[in-house]
């Protein structure tokens, strides 16, 4: 089928146009500055990119914009909306209510605006989303596919957390996770590469989703048993610009010391900490490297964090789980830096995890680089969001 994916922000709209069978995009972009002014880029392969300055005041004229420029005689990939059989929206937090994608309707809605306390940044900017696509293409069956519904299946003792237990009950306080899709799809993937797709019991395969947003996932018998991201998306393994997982004192002593208030420090721990915290020079791992390697003391103090970090988490969950077959490494880190790849590997072989360095280096494609005599695979798997909630909404959408 040809579905039409929407990841929906508050000011920005990514899209792609794509082939659920297949995984081949058609078409695909992104229209900014949503609410302020508006400008779309639509990409096809193989032809020029188009850059259209676009009035947008609401998402729903972006999404008119999407569909025009989808449907134009010289840029676009269609004949007719028509042709798009159904639409799958990337929606951030599914409470306890989503434990999978579902077909939206009324009840799907009032159940995505109940999570908003949860996801007060993305649920609100996705919603508007979904209705921009249902006011301009009523017809159409639209899903929703949520990114914290993988990890629903983890066990109470690793989404409870250790705070009084009304919290959980009254305010549904407890892990969710998030990246959901991607680890879903990466340890699929996994799977069929060791030969498990359909036998996945026994199997224990950590998933690190390094980007720049960065979590992991313990996934036993093809189930999330454990990831690292929390209530929001804030905990867990140091970022590009958030700290991850601190020691809630932290936030009073700061506060005490330099009277900021909630949103003052919810600000320095989301956007100011992380890798780009620690170096004072970037969020992005690429000038890390660079500076780094320059002799910057900092960002060599802020990579070997983040290696540190993510090697303990992989530590964490094959205990959790009893032991490890798979580590797979994907997103923007992940698929493309093997050189911090073979240092988050590096101290794993107590574990009998080792990783062919030849076969690492420069790696970018999905590959296995297991070393010799490893007891462990190590993958890359580029992960595909995109094509995850296009196979979930064709499924949903027949
Ligand atoms: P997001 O969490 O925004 O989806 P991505 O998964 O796209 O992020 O990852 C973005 C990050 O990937 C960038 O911040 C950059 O640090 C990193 N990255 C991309 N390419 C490389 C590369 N060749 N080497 C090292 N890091 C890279």
């Amino acid at each position: 089928m040809k579905i039409l994916v929407i990841n929906a922000g508050s000011s920005s709209l990514k899209y792609q146009f794509m082939d659920s069978e297949t995984g081949e995009v058609f078409a695909k972009g992104l229209c900014e500055r949503i609410g302020i002014d508006g400008r779309l880029t639509h990409k096809v392969p193989g032809r020029e990119d188009v850059v259209r300055e676009i009035a947008m005041p609401t998402h729903s004229e972006a999404i008119k914009s999407v569909l025009d420029i989808m449907v134009d005689p010289v840029y676009g990939v269609v004949a007719s909306v028509d042709e798009i059989d159904a639409v799958g929206h990337r929606v951030l937090h599914g409470g306890m209510a989503f434990t999978e994608s579902c077909v939206i309707d009324d009840a799907c809605i009032a159940a995505i605006e109940k999570c908003i306390p949860l996801g007060p940044l993305h649920n609100p900017a996705n919603l508007m989303g979904i209705r921009a696509c249902q006011e301009l293409m009523p017809t159409k069956k639209q899903v929703a596919v949520f990114d914290t519904a993988f990890h629903m299946t983890m066990p109470p003792k690793a989404y409870i957390y250790p705070i009084p237990y009304e919290y959980y009950e009254k305010d549904e306080v407890r892990r969710y996770g998030f990246h959901g899709t991607s680890h879903r799809y990466v340890s699929a993937r996994a799977l069929a590469l060791l030969g498990r797709t359909e036998n996945p019991e026994g199997t224990r395969i950590i998933t690190c989703h390094l980007g720049n947003g960065s979590s992991m996932a313990a996934v036993k018998d093809g189930k999330c048993v454990d990831t690292s991201m929390g209530l929001g998306p804030l905990a867990g393994v140091p970022m590009g610009t958030r700290c991850g997982d601190i020691d809630a004192t932290i936030v009073e002593y700061l506060m005490g010391i330099y009277g900021y208030d909630i949103k003052e420090m919810m600000t320095i721990l989301n956007k100011k900490s992380g890798v780009l915290g620690i170096s004072g020079v970037s969020s992005d791992f690429r000038d890390l490297s660079k500076a780094a390697a320059e002799g910057n003391k900092r960002a060599e103090l802020a990579l070997d964090k983040f290696i540190y970090e993510v090697r303990k988490v992989i530590g964490a969950y094959a205990a959790a789980m009893g032991g490890v077959d798979a580590i797979v490494f994907t997103a923007g880190v992940g698929e493309n830096d093997f050189r911090l790849r073979k240092r988050v590997c590096e101290g794993l072989d107590f574990m009998g995890v080792k990783m062919d360095e030849k076969k690492n280096e420069g790696c970018r494609v999905e590959a296995d680089v297991t070393g010799e005599g490893s007891r462990a695979k190590v993958f890359i798997i580029p992960t595909n969001e995109e094509l995850m909630i296009a196979m979930d909404t064709a499924e949903l959408a027949k």
